[in-house]
This record gives structure tokens, sequence and C-alpha cells, in this order.
């Protein structure tokens, strides 16, 4: 899958590139990441890649010139790949949309600064428009990195243990399962026995009860969209679970 990075700070995308994961699949070529400086765009003499918003007020605005040049050249060089701007007036991102974009084989990530980009080149240009949550950041660069993280860790073949993505908080819009390791006695607290037994039907009954609990405590709005095997309404009914839960998608539904 490739990746084209446009922005007016290119410096502020560099590590989370290098380390980890992300540049393992970057090595392995199952993810490529290009980033392009806007400014090396731009034909006047100041490399302008801002200006002043018309009808005044506070702070700067993109300039559509640059952003078009630089869409440009990806295009000619790459091919059209979706065009996404990171803006906070976008709907929020999440993990459903993360696995719809990692099936793309190009995306091009537009990064705003300043006031955001002249209005003219998110008409032209771009396809849709991702919020990382109701926060303002400074600039575009960190919501597009959390794209990226997010994508490429969904590339096959990208995870050691192909099951850890299936098995994510929002995979199936649970959150995940409380996990330990070792020691098993820590200031006074206990690992829960059962994972100890390696009966493993034993721990995958007490995983899914305990996703489920943590999620009724912390999330329950998100039982709305869950759907349960009849196992596992089984298993949810026999630990007075599963009324709750109905409870909660009737309430949904209203
Ligand atoms: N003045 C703009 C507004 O009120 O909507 C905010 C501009 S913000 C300071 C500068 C840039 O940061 C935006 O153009 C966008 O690219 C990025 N940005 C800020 N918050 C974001 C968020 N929550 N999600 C994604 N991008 C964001």
């Amino acid at each position: 899958m490739r990746f084209d990075i446009l922005s007016i700070l290119p410096g502020v995308l560099a590590s989370p590139l290098q380390e980890g994961i992300i540049s393992r699949a970057i090595k392995a070529t199952k993810a490529e990441i290009e980033i392009h400086n806007i400014r090396d765009f731009t034909t006047d003499k100041h490399s302008t890649t801002d200006d002043r918003p018309y009808g005044g007020g506070e702070g700067m605005v993109l300039k559509v010139e640059p952003i078009a040049a630089t869409l440009e050249h990806v295009t000619r060089l790459h091919g059209p790949g979706r065009v996404i701007m990171l803006s906070p007036q976008g709907p929020v991102y999440t993990q459903k949309k993360a696995e719809q974009l990692a099936e793309l084989d190009h995306l091009i990530l537009l990064c705003g600064r300043y006031e955001g980009v002249d209005s003219r080149a998110v008409e032209l240009f771009v396809d849709e428009e991702l919020s990382i949550g109701d926060f303002i950041l400074t600039g575009g660069e960190l919501a597009a990195m959390i794209l990226v993280d997010s994508i490429i860790r969904l590339l096959p073949g990208v995870l050691g243990c192909a099951d850890s993505a299936v098995h994510d908080t929002f995979s199936r819009n649970l959150l995940k399962h409380p996990q330990y390791t070792r020691p098993r006695t820590y200031d006074g607290l206990e690992v829960p026995e059962v994972l100890l037994t390696g009966d493993h039907q034993a721990i995958s009954d007490w995983r899914f009860l305990a996703s489920v609990r943590q999620t009724l405590q912390r999330r329950p709005e998100l039982f709305r969209v869950v759907e349960f095997s009849q196992a596992e309404k089984k298993l949810l009914s026999r630990h007075g679970l599963l009324g709750e839960i109905e409870r909660l998608v009737l309430k949904g539904e209203e």
C-alpha cells in the first residue's frame, strides 16, 4: 500500500516511520511512504505556502496553488489515490474506517496548518476529510500519522501474530479483556487463576466475559452495534449479563 503525505512541516513526520512495526513494514515493502514538502512546489522567490485570509481575521491559510502542484506531482509519478485531508471538521476516524482504508492501495494525505487550507483546494482535490477527535491540533501531521499507523498494522503480514489485530479493542466493538504477564503476584495483586490453568475453553470464556464487562463499564454505547453468536448469548445469560446488554441495545434503538 502506498501513502503520499503532503505537509509544510515534513520534519514532524519523520520519526514515527523510523521505529517499530511501521519501520519494519516499510523495510519489508508492505507499505511505501513518501513525504512531500509542499514548500518545494511553490514558484515565488520566498517559497510562500500561506497567506492572510480574505475578509480579515486571525491566522494564515495554506494557499491552493502549491497544494495543487504537489498533488499534480504525486499523481503524475504514482497515479491517482484517495485524497484525505486531516481536519477537525471531518467525521471522526474509527477502527472501521481504518479497515476500509486498508483495502485501498494508494492514499494521499493532506496536512493543514495555521487556520487551515484554502477551501478551494478542499473542493477541487479532496475526496474526504477525517478528524481524529473533537480537539484542535496545531497541524494535520500527527493526525496523518495516526491514520498511517492504524492502517499499516492491518495490512496482511505486518503484525507478527496475525490474530492480534482480529482480537483488538474495536475490531468487533468490544473493548479488549485485561492482560497480564509475569510476575504472578505483584503488590498483593494476583493474576486471575483461570489464566494459569491451561484450559483453553475456560480461558477463552473468561476473556470474552471480561471483555464484555469492561465494555459495559467503560463504553456501554458500543453494545448498540455488537452482535453475539448463540453460544456467546448462552454464556452471557449464564453469567447474568444478557439482560443488561439487551436493555442497552433497545435503548439505542429508541
Ligand atoms: N481553524 C481550524 C478550525 O477551526 O477548524 C483549525 C485549524 S488547525 C489549528 C490546523 C490543522 O490541523 C487543520 O487544518 C488540520 O489539518 C489539523 N487538525 C487540527 N485538529 C485536527 C483534528 N482533530 N483531526 C485532524 N486534523 C486536525
